[in-house]
C-alpha cells in the first residue's frame, strides 16, 4: 500500500499511540459546533481505545447535529456539563482544533489535565498541548486518526465508516483539499465492507424541507460582487426564528455559493444570539484563512470561518468586504 508518512509524522504517530498504550483514561473532544470530521474522528479513535480495553468518553460542548446519529456509537457522546468536572482523566486528546479556544466550555477543565495531545490539520495551529501533532497536509483529521487507529490494530468496519466520513466531509465530497494520501486510505476503508454511496447520501443528499425552507429565504439575500467574484448570503435570527430552523439548517449553503462559475470567494453570515459567525469558502485563487485569522478565527486555504462578538450583520459584512477589496 502507497500509503507512508514522513519521517516526521510517522515520529509523532509513534508518540501518541505510546501514550494510548501506556495511560489508562481518556477524554476526546473536538470543537465548538462539531462538524462530520471532528465527529468521525472522535469515534473512530474512541473504538480503537475500547479495543485496548481503555476509560474512555467523547465530550464535546454541543451536541451532535442529527445528521450524524447514523454513526456508530454516536449516542454515546456526552455533552459538557457540571458533573463532568468531577472526574478525572489521564490524558486529553483534542482533534480538529487550531488552538485551544476552539473546545468552548471545555477549556478550563482539559487545561487541567495532566496530559494533553493535540491532532489538528489547521494551517494555523498553537501548538498547545504536551504531544502537538499538526500538519495541513491532511484534507482531515479522519486521515490523521487513521494512522493512529491503524497501529492500535486492525481497523474494523465501524472506525472505517467513521474515518471515511470525515474525510468525505471536509473534502466535500473529494472536491477540495484532497491530501496525497486520501484515495490510498479511501481505497483501504472501502475494503472494510462500508458502503460509500449510503454514507454520502446521508450526509449530503438527505436534506430536510425545513433546511430547503430556510435556503428559499436565505437566496432572497443574495448578492453577487462582479468586481470581487464574490458570492455573499446572509441568515438572521430573524429568518431562523420564522422558518423554524437552526444553525445546522445552514449546512451546504456556503458550498452553493462557492458551486457558481465565475465565482471565486463564498460567504455566508450567521446571526447568533451574542455575534455573527463568518464562514468562507474559496476556489483557491484567495487565502480565506488569511482574512478569517485578521479576526481570531482560522481554517484552511480554501474553507475558513471566524465569529465577531456582539456585532450586526451588516457591520461585519462591512468589515469582510473591506478586507477583501
Ligand atoms: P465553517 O465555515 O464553520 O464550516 O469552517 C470552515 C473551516 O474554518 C473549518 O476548518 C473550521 O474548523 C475553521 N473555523 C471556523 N470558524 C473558526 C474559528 N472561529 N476559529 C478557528 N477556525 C475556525
Ligand atoms: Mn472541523
Ligand atoms: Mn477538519
Amino acid at each position: 500500500m502507497a500509503v507512508k508518512l514522513s519521517e516526521k509524522d510517522e515520529i509523532k504517530v509513534n508518540e501518541i499511540v505510546d501514550i494510548l498504550k501506556n495511560k489508562n483514561s481518556f477524554l476526546i473532544t473536538s470543537h465548538i459546533n462539531i462538524d462530520g470530521d471532528g465527529i468521525g474522528s472522535e469515534i473512530a479513535l474512541f473504538i480503537g481505545l475500547k479495543k485496548l480495553r481503555k476509560n474512555v468518553e467523547i465530550i464535546n460542548q454541543d451536541k451532535l447535529p442529527k445528521m450524524f446519529k447514523f454513526l456508530p456509537y454516536s449516542d454515546k457522546i456526552k455533552i459538557f456539563n457540571e458533573k463532568i468536572k468531577e472526574k478525572n482523566f489521564d490524558v486529553g486528546i483534542i482533534i480538529d482544533c487550531g488552538n485551544i479556544e476552539r473546545v468552548g466550555e471545555l477549556k478550563d477543565f482539559i487545561l487541567n489535565l495532566p496530559f494533553l495531545i493535540n491532532i489538528d490539520h489547521h494551517l494555523t495551529n498553537s501548538n498547545f498541548g504536551h504531544i502537538n501533532w499538526s500538519n495541513p497536509i491532511f484534507s482531515s483529521t479522519g486521515e490523521m486518526i487513521y494512522f493512529i487507529c491503524k497501529k492500535l490494530g486492525q481497523i474494523n468496519k465501524k472506525q472505517a465508516i467513521c474515518l471515511y466520513t470525515s474525510i468525505l466531509y471536509d473534502t466535500y465530497c473529494f472536491t477540495h483539499h484532497l491530501s496525497n494520501f486520501t484515495f490510498d486510505i479511501v481505497k483501504n476503508l472501502l475494503t472494510k465492507g462500508i458502503n460509500p454511496e449510503k454514507i454520502a447520501q446521508r450526509i449530503f443528499f438527505e436534506k430536510s424541507i425545513k433546511s430547503v425552507n430556510l435556503f428559499k429565504e436565505a437566496l432572497k439575500t443574495f448578492k453577487f460582487y462582479k468586481k470581487l467574484s464574490l458570492c455573499t448570503m446572509e441568515i438572521s435570527n430573524k429568518l431562523l426564528k420564522k422558518t423554524r430552523t437552526q444553525e445546522e439548517h445552514t449546512e451546504g449553503f456556503v458550498d452553493f455559493l462557492i458551486s457558481i462559475k465565475g465565482v471565486e470567494v463564498g460567504i455566508l453570515f450567521k446571526e447568533r444570539a451574542n455575534g455573527v459567525k463568518v464562514s468562507m469558502r474559496s476556489k483557491g485563487k484567495v487565502d480565506v484563512e488569511n482574512i478569517a485569522k485578521k479576526f481570531g478565527g482560522g481554517g484552511h486555504r480554501e474553507a475558513a470561518g471566524c465569529f465577531f462578538e456582539n456585532k450586526s450583520l451588516k457591520e461585519v459584512e462591512k468589515i469582510i468586504l473591506k478586507e477583501l477589496q
